[in-house]
């Protein structure tokens, strides 16, 4: 049955398609988003579209766009460039927002999602990280911000379960990429493939021996999904355990782009995890998700995405 589904952060990469997602589905959509990092050019396309509405609004202040059904909870920062850009604001949203949010969704009895992180795992000790691991983060450093104020998020969530019987999810999203990630957010596969677009360097932090696990958009909203409709209340990684190096990936993306950017190592930032990879038995498991884009196709479906945001007019 459609359903009329509140998405925060919704002019975001990931609020975007999953806003498109539900569109998909026959719902109807309210968006929120103080466009501090989200871009209404994500939302474009859906201007003449009589199911979807867009509030500029900070999630941090009260809000209440009427009954909803069910809240997908997408408003915050989430590059560290921008996350270090905007500390406090990033530490809001996931504090302050999400429990606004959250009694949103007690008022109306909606379900709630949660868009966590793996950043929870900080520099884990534990590999591939597993939902059970609590994590090695610095609470004090400059990627605090983020993973306290997700860690805080979790929390939150879970006590307006227990305490007041929200149905709520967490989903623990690994790095994701695809169309519609910010050119310039400074993350690693938006700095490469424009980089290698415009024949700069690509610059690898540190010695590029650190590694992510990256997931196409498609597979990730996919996940997140199913999640929505399952009957978990523990957080669900949501990832692809294929693991790269910095240095495959810059080597990934000079195959796709066909680039002969040479490569540069620049200083690595405080406290850049090691290494990163899902354990993803829980998924297969409750929601049979499993993703199916390589990083290889997933680049290749990317590429005109970048192209268009290195020449905007053409
Ligand atoms: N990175 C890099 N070159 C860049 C941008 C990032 O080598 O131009 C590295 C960064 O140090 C980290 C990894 O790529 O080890 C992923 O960084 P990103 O900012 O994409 O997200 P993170 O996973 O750290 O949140």
């Amino acid at each position: 049955m459609a359903q009329r589904i509140l998405v925060t952060g919704a002019a975001g990469f990931l609020g975007s398609h999953l806003t498109d997602a539900l569109l998909a589905q026959g719902n109807s959509v309210i968006g929120i988003d103080n466009l501090s990092t989200g871009s209404p050019a994500n939302l474009a396309h859906l201007a003449t579209e009589p199911r979807f509405e867009l509030l500029e609004q900070d999630i941090c202040k009260a809000f209440d766009p009427g009954p909803v059904d069910f809240i997908f909870n997408f408003a915050s920062p989430a590059s560290p460039v921008d996350y270090a850009r905007l500390g406090p604001e990033t530490l809001l949203v996931g504090s302050a927002g999400t429990v606004n949010a959250l009694n949103l969704a007690r008022k109306y009895n909606a379900g709630f999602l949660h868009a966590s992180t793996s950043e929870c795992y900080g520099d884990p000790q534990v590999h591939p990280q597993v939902e059970t691991y609590w994590g090695h983060v610095n609470p004090i450093g400059p990627r605090s911000v983020y993973d306290e104020a997700k860690r805080f998020s979790e929390a939150a969530v879970m006590a307006w379960h227990r305490y007041y019987s929200v149905n709520t999810h967490v989903v623990r999203i690994f790095n994701t990429y695809g169309p519609r990630l910010q050119a310039n957010d400074g993350r690693v596969i938006s700095n490469f493939m424009m980089q290698a677009l415009a024949v700069e360097p690509l610059t690898i932090y540190g010695d590029g021996k650190q590694t992510r696990s990256f997931c196409y958009v498609s597979d990730l909203i996919d996940g997140i999904l199913r999640l929505s409709k399952s009957p978990e209340h523990g957080p669900v990684n949501i990832g692809n355990p294929g693991e790269f190096t910095m240095i495959e990936c810059a080597q990934e993306v000079l195959a796709v782009t066909g680039s002969n950017s040479e490569i540069i190592f620049k200083p690595l930032p405080q406290d850049d995890p090691a290494r990163r990879r899902p354990d993803i038995a829980k998924a297969r498991e409750l929601l049979q998700w499993e993703p199916k884009v390589s990083l290889r196709e997933g680049l290749e479906k990317s590429l005109d995405y970048f192209k268009a945001c290195l020449h905007p007019q053409g």
